[in-house]
C-alpha cells in the first residue's frame, strides 16, 4: 500500500512539474509576438543623430573602425582610456593620438554634449541635473552622495508612454528612446563632477524617466560600457535596472544571467488596483509580471525588488499590505516602499507616517523583508520628471508667444 503511495506521490510530481514548465514554455512563446512587436517599437522610437555618438560604440566596435582606417589595433584601447578614464569632453584633448588620426574621428563621430540646462544641488549633497540634448530635448539625472558611495540614477528615454498615475515623467507622452550613449553620457558627467573631490561613481540605477525594457538594446549597450574593466569598470551588483513589467524582456534580462539587480514597480497588491495606477497592467497583467518575477529568480537565484509607492488612501491600507504579504510570500524578494510625492495633477497625497510604518511591520510579520525608500534631495523637491515638465512647459510658452508675435508682425 505505502509503495502504491509512493508511486502515487512520485507521479504527481512529475506531472506537476511537466505542467509547470509548459506554462513556463506557453508564457514565453505567447509573450514572443510582443517580443517581435517590441523590436519594431524599440527602433522606431531611435534617434540617428547626424553623426554616430562616440559613446555609442564598444571597445570592439572602436577596434573594428581603428582597423578599417588601417591604424593600429592599440589606438582603440588609447580611444576607449580618453572617453572613460581620463573622461575628455573632444577628440582635440585625445593628445596621443596622431592628429591624423583626431581628424578622422572627428569626422567620423559625434561627442554626445549634455547641455547642462540647470542643476540643483540639495544641502545632502544630491545634485539634480536637467540636461539639453542634440535635438534640443531635456532630460533629468540624479546624482546621490551616500556615505557608502555615489549613485547616479539615469533617465533611458525622452518621456515615457507607461502612463504610471503617480508620475509625472509621463505627463508629456514619449518623445524618442534615448542612445546608449547618451544615457552613458550621463554617468560620465557626474563623474566629471566628482572627479575634483577624487571620488568615484560606485554604483548606477536605471530608475530616471522612461520604462529601460522599452528601450531594451541601448540599455544594454549600456550597461556593457558601464561595466567594461577598461571603461568606469562599475560592478554588475551595483547596478539596479527597474521595470513597470515588460514581461518579454523581463525573461530576455533572466536570460542574459547577469548579476545585475532587477526592480519591478509593483504598486498594487492585485490586478484590478495595479490596473488603476499603472495602465500597462493591461497590457501585461498581473499573474504575467508575477510569472517572469518567478522565472527571474529560478534562472538567475538573485533576490527581486519590488516597488511599491505608497499613495494615500489608494493602496496604503493595512489590507493591501496583506494582502502583499500573501502574494510575495516564499519568494526571494524584498519590497522598497517608497511614500508618494504630491502629484497636483491626480490629487495624490502623502501616506502619514504612521501607517507606512504600519504597513511595513505587516509585511516583516509575513517574513516579506521591507524597507522604507530614504529621502534624498528633499529639499530640492521636484520628484521624477517634474523639472523637465516645468522646462518643456516653459519653453513651449516662449514658442507659443514667439509664434504670436512673427504672426503680428506679418
Ligand atoms: S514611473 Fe517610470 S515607467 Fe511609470 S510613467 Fe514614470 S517613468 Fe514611466
Amino acid at each position: 500500500m505505502d509503495k502504491v503511495e509512493d508511486n502515487k506521490s512520485e507521479i504527481k510530481s512529475e506531472i506537476k512539474s511537466e505542467i509547470k514548465s509548459e506554462i513556463k514554455s506557453e508564457i514565453k512563446s505567447d509573450n514572443k509576438g510582443d517580443k517581435k512587436e517590441l523590436k519594431g517599437l524599440d527602433s522606431k522610437l531611435n534617434y540617428k543623430p547626424d553623426k554616430p555618438f562616440i559613446y555609442d560604440y564598444s571597445l570592439e566596435q572602436l577596434q573594428e573602425w581603428v582597423k578599417e582606417q588601417g591604424e593600429a589595433a592599440f589606438r582603440a584601447g588609447q580611444i576607449f582610456d580618453w572617453l572613460y578614464v581620463k573622461r575628455v569632453g573632444s577628440f582635440e584633448e585625445m593628445s596621443n593620438l596622431p592628429k591624423a588620426l583626431r581628424e578622422k574621428l572627428a569626422d567620423a563621430f559625434a561627442f554626445v554634449t549634455l547641455n547642462e540646462i540647470t542643476k540643483f544641488q540639495s544641502k545632502d549633497g544630491t545634485v539634480k541635473f536637467l540636461f539639453g540634448l542634440h535635438d534640443d530635448h531635456a532630460i533629468e539625472t540624479v546624482l546621490m552622495r551616500h556615505n557608502y558611495g555615489n549613485s547616479v540614477c539615469v533617465t533611458t528615454q525622452v518621456g515615457c508612454r507607461i502612463g504610471c498615475t503617480f508620475c509625472a515623467s509621463t505627463l508629456g507622452g514619449l518623445k524618442r528612446n534615448l542612445t546608449a550613449g547618451e544615457i552613458v553620457a550621463q554617468v560620465v558627467q557626474a563623474q566629471r563632477m566628482l572627479d575634483p573631490e577624487n571620488e568615484r561613481v560606485s554604483s548606477i540605477v536605471i530608475m530616471g524617466s522612461g520604462e529601460p525594457f522599452e528601450n531594451y538594446d541601448n540599455m544594454m549597450t549600456f550597461l556593457r560600457l558601464m561595466t567594461h574593466p577598461k571603461g568606469l569598470n562599475i560592478g554588475q551588483r551595483h547596478i539596479t535596472v527597474s521595470t513597470s513589467g515588460i514581461v518579454p524582456n523581463m525573461y530576455r534580462f533572466a536570460d542574459e544571467n547577469t548579476q545585475i539587480s532587477l526592480a519591478i514597480s509593483i504598486h498594487a497588491p492585485n490586478d484590478e488596483l495595479r490596473s488603476k495606477l499603472m495602465p500597462v497592467n493591461r497590457r501585461f497583467r498581473f499573474d504575467e509580471v508575477m510569472d517572469a518575477c518567478k522565472y527571474y529568480i529560478e534562472k538567475t537565484g538573485r533576490r527581486l525588488t519590488f516597488e511599491y509607492a505608497l499613495i494615500g488612501g489608494v493602496n496604503d491600507r493595512p489590507e493591501h499590505a496583506e494582502e502583499l504579504g500573501d502574494l510575495l510570500q516564499g519568494m526571494l524578494c524584498h519590497v522598497n516602499l517608497i511614500p508618494v510625492n504630491y502629484v497636483p495633477e491626480r490629487n495624490y497625497v502623502r501616506t502619514p507616517r504612521d501607517d507606512i510604518f504600519e504597513f511595513q511591520r505587516i509585511l516583516e510579520r509575513k517574513k516579506i523583508n521591507a524597507t522604507i525608500r530614504r529621502e534624498q534631495g528633499h529639499d530640492i523637491a521636484a520628484a521624477c520628471g517634474q523639472l523637465r515638465a516645468k522646462h518643456t512647459e516653459e519653453k513651449e510658452k516662449r514658442e507659443r508667444l514667439e509664434k504670436e508675435k512673427e504672426a503680428q508682425a506679418r
